[in-house]
């Protein structure tokens, strides 16, 4: 049976993605309900009711759970009883498991490893020990990334050959790791891909992605890949949303290496590389999300124009506020996208910027153009 419009969705975290699920959700006469720690959240300022509990109070999140028809998230790292308890309640989209295999990286090699996906060759290691080892196994260079709490290249490192294995292992932190070979890529791309409960799946435009420090920095799409790239992302990425029996989202990061692909990472939910969807497809990532979690037919991803999207993160405030009025001034097509959050500290994102262009690198440099302005 469908959620239909005027039922309750319920979002656990309260970030930009949160944010503008919700705009979506309410777009299509839903209701909204964020669950967040912190009061005023990006997803609580545009959803119809922000509940503020830490992610480990059960009690919370049953009442939270009660109160809504379905439940999705934008936020990875709820901790499994939690998400357990809300499950006992209402159906949750993805589903639990998914998300543990997604949010684990050594799960998620073992996953997509063990199904014939292709990945990085790599190895757990739970001391220095392990990673030394790993290092021979594997040749330098390799890098070592946490197997949990990772996001935007934090707890990552890059060991070339002669680093101190001690300090990259505290430099990780934590007591899990992954050692993977640096793959030599040309480019990286991304493709969401949608899938609903009776197996419908629908994916966007592979977008090309450009990372800084680690953080994503734009995306352009379409990708400037060849014909039969961009035909096996696709499949690659609805072959693995099919394997995890997805019924939402699925973000599939790759490396582009010659003509083949190699899977970096998976997010069972909106992406930042999909944010072009909101102001250049016929649908958008999170209305994609909102309609496969509700159980309605998915919409059609088509790209409507050639689009680019460049991040802006938090040190563009550190002079002064940026200069809206001049980035706009730039061009007509450019749009501007805030989340509402109050502390603009170094890297975090506050927001991003798109372009639609001719083509994807024109509409590239109009992004960066528009970005240079701001300070
Ligand atoms: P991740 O958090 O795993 O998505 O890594 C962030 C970024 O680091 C990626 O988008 C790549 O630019 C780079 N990176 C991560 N893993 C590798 C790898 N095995 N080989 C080359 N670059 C990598």
């Amino acid at each position: 049976m469908p959620i239909l419009p005027g039922k309750t969705i319920g979002i656990l975290g309260g970030g930009q993605l949160g944010r503008m699920f919700a705009i979506a959700a309410r777009r299509m006469g839903y209701r909204v309900h964020a669950f967040d720690p912190t009061n005023d959240c990006p997803t609580g300022q545009v959803a119809d009711h922000e509940v503020n509990a830490a992610y480990d109070d059960i009690r919370a999140a049953e009442r939270f759970a009660r109160d809504v028809d379905v439940v999705t998230f934008e936020f990875e790292n709820v901790p499994a009883e939690t998400l357990a308890a809300i499950e006992r309640i209402r159906p949750v989209h993805p589903s639990p498991h998914v998300l543990d295999t997604c949010r684990h990286r050594l799960h998620e090699k073992d996953f997509l490893g063990g199904n014939g996906f292709p990945v990085a060759d790599y190895r757990a290691v739970r001391n220095v020990d392990e990673l030394s080892r790993a290092v021979d196994e594997l040749g330098a260079p390799v890098i070592l990334k946490s197997a949990d709490y990772g996001y935007d290249g934090k707890g990552q490192v890059r060991i070339d050959r002669t680093e101190n294995l001690d300090i990259a292992w505290s430099t990780m932190g934590r007591p899990l790791g992954v050692t993977e070979k640096v793959v030599p890529f040309d480019k990286e791309i991304s493709v969401i891909c949608a899938r609903t409960s009776t197996g419908e799946t629908s994916c966007f435009e592979p977008g090309e992605n450009v990372h800084v420090r680690g953080i994503l920095d734009t995306t352009s799409v379409p990708a400037a890949i060849s014909t039969k790239t961009r035909a096996a992302a696709i499949d690659l990425a609805i072959a693995i949303a099919k394997s995890l029996q997805v019924v939402g989202l699925l973000a599939v990061e790759m490396f582009v290496v010659g003509d083949t692909l190699v899977v970096n990472e998976l997010a069972p939910r909106p992406h930042n590389s999909g944010h072009f969807s909101f102001d250049a497809c016929v649908t958008s990532q999170f209305e994609q999300q909102l309609r496969a979690v509700c159980g309605l037919p998915l919409g059609d991803p088509a790209l409507l124009s050639p689009v680019a999207m460049a991040n802006l993160l938090g040190d563009l405030w550190q002079i002064s506020e940026p200069d809206w009025p001049r980035a706009l001034a730039v061009d007509p097509r450019v749009k501007l996208h805030l989340y509402g959050k109050q502390q603009a500290l170094l890297g975090r994102k506050m927001g991003h910027l798109t372009a639609i262009a001719q083509t994807s690198s024109e509409a590239r440099k109009l992004v960066l153009r528009a970005r240079e302005s701001l300070a």
